[in-house]
């Protein structure tokens, strides 16, 4: 009897370009691994475009199924903390780049890797929130290990509109933080508002250099745009403010001095998902179910697209015609 097959998008590089195309599968065309899961999502990040389109040196083995984070449910395992039937999230340890990753009804990874899902969550929800809420989610625990409360003053939230700054601007007006959400698209004005945002900056006024100190006004920042908007949030921040620092959607670049942090004590934290120690990712998940109000994820991830549509998606992200979080149902 023929093996059941299932679906999966692979990536495969012929003539130097990356095509990708959705393929049936059986389950011994996976790679080895310990741990198999049924997935039911995945999403659509910048990078996953990146990989798909073939537009950034992501994908570092052929072929690939990319897809960078997923939930599912586990079918087999040999891993002693896991059990079959279990739910499951994944985030970052390269799945997407070097392993094999979510765009499949199917995929086996290292039991290592994998999170338990949250009591009270869904792996749509887990999936909706994926790397970038998880990223939001690190960034404020990093903040708060500085020292950050509520009681310190405003805080910063830089690409407000985008997937980290969405879920981070959620998360610190539950927590009671006075978020200003700067954000380059009046458009989306009403959206970071209803997220929580109690004020507005608007990008466009930021596109010049900062001094190298400015007006202080703000305790806390995260930002994910990086070069001379986090320039001009070290410049801004108030006596021994904290930055949390994740993202470079607007340049690798960061051209600052040394005044804030010399004269001002402001603390830039570093923030990375990808390698991100297990131990600090379950309590991270669990903490999203309890600070990240649920009901606000159907207006952040408002589009699901399937496998097939995956390829087009990932061009009309890089194109800039498709934003906000793309949630991919793999079944
Ligand atoms: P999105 O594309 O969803 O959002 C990025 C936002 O940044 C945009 O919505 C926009 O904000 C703003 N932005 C984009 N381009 C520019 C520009 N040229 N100048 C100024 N602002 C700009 O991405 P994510 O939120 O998913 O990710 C944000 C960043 O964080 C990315 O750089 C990503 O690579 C990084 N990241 C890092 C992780 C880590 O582990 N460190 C994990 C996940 C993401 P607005 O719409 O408000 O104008």
């Amino acid at each position: 009897m023929s093996e059941p097959t299932f679906n999966a998008l692979l990536l495969r590089e012929e003539d130097k370009k990356t095509r990708a195309s959705v393929e049936q599968l059986t389950l011994d065309a996976l790679p080895s691994a310990d741990t198999l899961v049924k997935i039911e999502y995945s999403t659509l990040n910048y990078k996953d475009a990146l990989a798909v389109t073939g537009k950034g040196k992501i994908v570092r083995t052929w072929p690939l199924v990319p897809g960078i984070d997923f939930a599912g449910e586990i079918v087999e395992t040999s891993c002693a903390h896991l059990r079959p039937r279990q739910k499951v999230v994944l985030t970052g340890w390269s799945v997407g780049e070097k392993y094999w990753g979510g765009y499949s009804q199917y995929q086996r990874v290292r039991g290592e890797w994998l999170v338990p899902l949250p009591a009270g969550l869904t792996t749509r929800q887990a999936m909706m929130i994926g790397t970038a809420g998880f990223t939001a989610m690190l960034c404020v625990n990093a903040l708060e290990a500085a020292g950050l409360t509520p009681d310190r003053g405003p805080l910063l939230v830089t690409g407000a509109a985008g997937g980290v700054g969405s879920v981070a601007v959620a998360i610190l007006a539950q927590l009671g933080y006075r978020v200003t959400a700067l954000t380059g698209k009046p458009e989306k004005y009403d959206y970071v508002k209803s997220l929580g945002a109690q004020d507005l900056a608007d990008a466009s006024s930021w596109s010049e250099a900062p001094r190298a100190l400015e007006t202080q006004k703000w305790a806390g920042a995260i930002d994910t745009v990086g070069s001379k908007v986090l320039a001009r949030v070290l410049a801004e921040m108030n006596y021994n403010g904290v930055v949390a620092a994740c993202g470079l959607a607007g340049g690798t670049d960061l051209p600052t001095t040394v005044m804030p942090f010399i004269l001002r004590g402001v603390k830039l934290l570093g923030v990375d998902s990808v390698m991100q120690p297990i131990e600090q990712r379950v309590p991270a998940w669990n903490r999203i179910v309890k600070d990240l109000r649920l009901d606000l994820l159907e207006t952040i991830a408002a589009r699901t697209v399937s496998l097939p549509e995956v390829a087009d998606a990932a061009h009309a992200m890089l194109s800039g015609r498709l934003r906000g979080r793309i949630l991919v149902d793999v079944n």
